[in-house]
C-alpha cells in the first residue's frame, strides 16, 4: 500500500485547489496525496512527511510522526518561526525554475531603471518631450545582496547582459565575473559602488531591518533599490527618507512588511516607487510539484531527507 502524504495549506482557496489536484498526480506513483481535513487517526499518526503551504502550525503539530517537511515556497520564514526547534525538519523549494524567473524579473526591472523608464513615465504625464544622456550597461554597478540560488542566478544574468556586478553574502564567497564581498564592511562597500542595490538575501532574525538609514544613507547618489526578498529588510521609514531625501531616486517593491499593502499606505501613491503585488518569482505548479515528488520518492526509496533549513541560522 502507497504511504499517505499529507497536504496542509492555508493558502487561497485558488492555489489551494490547483495544488490538490496538481499533487496528487505527481505523486500517484509514489504515495497518496491527502489534504490534512481528509486523513483518518491513524493517518495522522503513520506519516512521516507533509507538503506544506502556509500551513496551520496546530495542524503540523498533530502529525507527531513527522520526520519533515516539504515547503511549497522558496521562502521559509514563516515555518521556522512558527514550528518548534525541535519540530520536522524544514525543506524549502528549490527550483531551478524559480531562479530562472526570478533572474528574468531582476533584468527586467535592471532595464527600467537602467533606461530611465520612471523619469520618462513622469515626462509623459506632464507631457515633457526629453531625452537623457543613456550609459551604457558596463558603466553600470548593480549590487546583488544575498547571492544564494536566486541571487547568484540574477548576478549572472545581469552580468551576461554587460553590467558590472557586485555580490554581497553571509560567508565569503566566489562566482565567476562577480566580485564577492561578505559581513559589515563588504555590505558598505557594496552599497558604496552600486548604482542599483537588488535584495534577494532571506529573512532571518539576522536580516530582520538590516537596511536602515545607515544603510541607506550609504548608497550613490541617485542609486536605485530593487526589493524582490520580503518587506521586513528594509525598513520602510528609512526608505520614504532616503527616497524624499536622498540619496536613492526609485524604488521597485514586490514585497512589504504587511500584504496586500494597505490602501493607505504611502508607497502607493510616492512618485519614486513602483509597487508590485509580490509576482517576480511565484512557485510555478507544474516544475514545483516535479522537485517536490523527486524529493518525497527518493525518501521513500533511501530514507534519505534532502537539504533541510539550518534552524539555527534560519535559512
Ligand atoms: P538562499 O539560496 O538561501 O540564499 C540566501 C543568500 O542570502 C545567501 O547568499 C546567503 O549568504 C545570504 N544571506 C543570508 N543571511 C545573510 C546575512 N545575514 N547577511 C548577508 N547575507 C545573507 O535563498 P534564495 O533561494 O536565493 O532565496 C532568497 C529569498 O528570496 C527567499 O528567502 C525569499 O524570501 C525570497 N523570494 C522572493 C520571491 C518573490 O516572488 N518575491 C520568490 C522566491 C523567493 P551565504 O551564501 O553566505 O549563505
Amino acid at each position: 500500500m502507497k504511504p499517505v502524504v499529507p497536504f496542509i495549506s492555508a493558502a487561497s482557496p485558488d492555489e489551494r485547489q490547483l495544488w490538490r489536484s496538481a499533487l496528487p498526480e505527481a505523486l500517484a506513483d509514489i504515495a497518496v496525496v491527502k489534504p490534512f481535513d481528509e486523513l483518518s487517526q491513524a493517518e495522522r499518526q503513520q506519516a512521516t512527511v507533509a507538503i506544506v503551504a502556509n500551513p496551520d502550525p496546530s495542524e503540523v503539530a498533530a502529525l507527531p510522526g513527522l520526520v519533515w517537511v516539504q515547503s511549497l515556497w522558496a521562502g521559509v520564514e514563516r515555518l521556522t518561526a512558527e514550528l518548534p526547534d525541535d519540530g520536522p525538519a524544514i525543506v524549502r523549494l528549490t527550483d531551478p525554475q524559480m531562479a530562472d524567473t526570478m533572474s528574468e524579473a531582476v533584468l527586467a526591472w535592471t532595464l527600467y531603471l537602467h533606461r530611465d523608464m520612471p523619469r520618462y513615465i513622469q515626462q509623459q504625464r506632464e507631457k515633457v518631450w526629453l531625452g537623457h544622456e543613456l550609459r551604457t550597461p558596463e558603466e553600470r554597478t548593480i549590487g546583488v545582496l544575498g547571492i544564494g540560488k536566486l541571487g547568484a542566478a540574477s548576478a549572472a544574468r545581469l552580468k551576461d547582459n554587460g553590467f558590472n556586478v557586485l555580490g554581497w553574502s553571509r560567508n565569503p564567497k566566489e562566482l565567476q565575473g562577480i566580485s564577492c564581498f561578505h559581513g559589515e564592511d563588504g555590505l558598505f562597500a557594496v552599497l558604496n559602488r552600486s548604482d542599483i542595490v537588488v535584495v534577494l538575501m532571506p529573512l532571518t532574525q539576522e536580516t530582520t531591518g538590516r537596511l536602515g538609514p545607515a544603510e541607506l544613507r550609504a548608497c550613490k547618489k541617485d542609486a536605485a533599490l530593487i526589493n524582490f526578498a520580503r518587506g521586513p529588510i528594509l525598513q520602510s521609514e528609512a526608505l520614504l527618507d532616503a527616497l524624499d531625501h536622498g540619496p536613492l531616486s526609485h524604488a521597485v517593491l514586490d514585497v512589504f512588511d504587511e500584504e496586500p499593502l494597505p490602501e493607505d499606505h504611502p508607497f502607493w501613491t510616492h512618485d519614486k516607487v513602483t509597487v508590485l503585488p509580490h509576482i517576480s518569482a511565484p512557485t510555478i505548479t507544474s516544475t514545483a510539484v516535479r522537485i517536490v515528488a523527486d524529493n518525497i520518492g527518493g525518501y521513500f526509496e533511501t530514507g534519505t531527507v534532502p537539504q533541510s533549513v539550518d534552524r539555527q541560522r534560519g535559512y
